[in-house]
């Protein structure tokens, strides 16, 4: 999903060259970037329809629902005019998803093509957390960018690509060509391809079938695991009522005779499986 930033014809005026606006560079780019990637085989949508429809931040983030990817098209400013460096702000380290880790690899692997087919200095990587709990699910764990936030909010991890600077006027004179807005396409589009392996000739029909076939089958067990997962995870600390009736006497006798002796930590850590598995052993008196 890409979204090109702002909105209108006449947004971020360039500080260096009047002709310049960052609302027209975003337009352009993310047509012909929708168009490279989908010559890779992507299925590429756009965060809006028209030049001037202007969704709010977190919107334009939640409408990656269901994409691999969203990235958010802009160029950036400074009080510097000799600033040149693409910043690529992707998803803060939260610990608990791989969204953090697949923002920031869209990052690493976009920002060097970004530097190198501008001919500009280094990527600059950057992330910015909220301090505060914003979406209320009880972890500080959001993103302050609201294109990000929303984009976090839906799954879908999210970049935020600032070429260059429109401060700087080597930067913004370069933006400003078309062609060079086409060949920055090819290659953003070329570099995501190969992050994403989209390319048909990698993989015969025989592997691919094979693939589908076992995709199909992971997905099934998935969806067993998740539905027994409240069987099949640790839920047994304590010899006590929550023992289901079935384990309790044979719990019971391990423990007393020093069998079962748990984890150190307060816990005998017994799944439903290995209960099942030890009641059958005791019912063979294998501890008898
Ligand atoms: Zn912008």
């Amino acid at each position: 999903m890409l979204d090109p930033g702002h909105a209108g014809n006449t947004y971020n005026q360039s500080t260096v060259i009047a002709d310049y606006y960052e609302s027209n560079m975003t337009w352009t780019l993310a047509a012909k970037l929708k168009k490279a990637l989908e010559k890779h085989g992507f299925e590429v949508g756009l965060t809006r329809g028209t030049k001037d429809e202007d969704p709010e931040l977190t919107e334009r983030g939640r409408r990656a629902r269901g994409y691999d990817l969203f990235l958010s098209l802009h160029s950036n400013a400074s009080s510097d005019p000799a600033s040149r460096s693409p910043w690529l702000i992707h998803f803060s380290p939260d610990g608990k998803t791989d969204l953090d880790e697949r923002s920031e690899a869209a990052a690493r692997a976009l920002g060097p093509v970004i530097s190198q087919v501008m001919g500009t200095t280094a990527p600059f990587y950057y992330t910015k957390p909220t301090d505060f709990d914003r979406d209320g699910n009880g972890y500080v764990d959001d993103e302050w960018y609201g294109v990000l936030f929303g984009a976090k909010s839906v799954g879908v991890p999210g970049v935020i690509l600032e070429h260059s600077f429109h401060t700087n006027a080597e930067s913004t004179l370069w933006l400003m060509d078309e062609k060079n807005l086409d060949a920055l396409a090819e290659a953003e589009a070329e570099c995501l391809a190969k992050l994403f392996k989209t390319e048909d000739e990698e993989m015969t029909e025989a592997e691919k079938k094979a693939f589908s076939e076992l995709s199909a089958k992971v997905d099934k067990l998935e969806k067993r695991v998740t539905a027994h997962h409240d069987q099949i995870g640790v839920k047994w600390a304590y010899v006590d009522e929550n023992l289901p009736d079935w384990a309790a006497p044979t719990v019971k006798k391990l423990v007393q005779s020093g069998i079962i002796k748990g984890n150190g930590k307060n816990s005998f850590e017994l799944s439903y499986l290995l209960m099942r598995i030890l009641v059958m052993l005791d019912r063979a008196k294998i501890f008898d």
